[in-house]
């Protein structure tokens, strides 16, 4: 059966003071059931941290995922960059097999540097191979490596190219962000119902069921510019895309499961209206 998970990215928007644990009461108190942990400038929790993070969210029923630094970049040029990235992310790895989250999410890499696309992610792929090596060889279970699709268009990180990094890596699943695919298309993609559909075909198709059970993604309303991302924005605000109940009813349209995770300036907040919606009105 269909399960939607909904949560944010962070502790929750009004939380002043605490640390995950308390995140998860919180969250699940409202209702919510998904949370990233953001290690996005660094892994830095300790191992009995992290298993505290594990037991509050099994206690809760809480699934949760980890968005890894923002400081890598696996198509590098630079052996050096390429090497810190590597050690970076097998952080993120291991503090992710302490609190059981599912995926490690991460932005690939820039194409700069490369004469094209194609070596781009051909490094990309090579580098990340050390990482999915690491996991192998530490017989760590339950931990996907998560390419996501990337806002910009200077970013390794199309659609294609995720799903391509995920069919030569392993374990590995994608995380679809939604708003990322519409920024990065300057708003001519997630236009409709059909091309939501699309997507989640296509993931299935070409990763098989594993890569959608659940699937990982994000959501929030996005402005761009040429290029790709600039800012996201809150569900209230009209004038930006794409429309979450497209992609709610593309969701249920095609029956997989999924965990969605707000990266609304409102986390939490948005996290709610969005379950709300799909509940209501999808
Ligand atoms: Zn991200």
């Amino acid at each position: 059966m269909q399960k939607l998970r909904f949560g944010p990215a962070g502790k929750p928007y009004d939380m002043k003071s605490g640390d995950y644990v308390r995140a998860i009461e919180i969250i699940s108190e409202m209702g919510l059931d998904a949370i990233e942990y953001e290690a996005v400038r660094g892994v830095a929790i300790k191992k009995e941290n992290a298993e505290a993070i594990r037991e509050k969210a099994r206690e809760k029923n809480v699934i949760v995922s980890m968005h890894a630094p923002y400081f890598l970049n696996f198509a590098s040029p630079k052996t050096d960059t390429v090497r810190k990235s590597v050690e970076r992310l097998i952080r993120a790895v291991d503090a992710a097999s302490w609190m059981n989250a599912y995926v490690v999410v991460f932005h690939p890499g820039y194409y700069k540097g490369h004469s094209n696309r194609e070596d781009a992610l051909r490094q990309t792929i090579n580098s990340l191979s050390e990482v999915a090596s690491y996991i192998e060889q530490n017989s760590i279970r339950g931990v996907f490596l998560s390419p996501e699709t990337t806002g910009k268009d200077s970013q390794v990180g199309s659609l294609e190219e995720v799903i391509a990094i995920c069919k030569e890596v392993s374990p590995c699943k994608p995380t679809i962000d939604w708003a990322h695919l519409y920024a990065r298309s300057e708003g001519t993609f997630i236009t409709n119902i059909d091309e939501v559909i699309g997507v989640l075909e296509r993931v299935e198709k070409e990763l098989g069921r594993e890569a959608v059970d659940p699937l990982h993604t994000h959501f929030s309303k996005i402005e761009y510019g040429r290029g790709g991302e600039r800012e996201h924005h809150t569900l209230a605000e009209t004038e930006y895309g794409p429309e979450w109940s497209i992609v709610c009813r593309g969701l249920k349209e095609v029956g997989v499961s999924a965990v969605i995770i707000s990266e609304s300036p409102i986390l939490d907040r948005d996290a709610i209206v969005m379950k709300k919606i799909c509940e209501e009105n999808c």
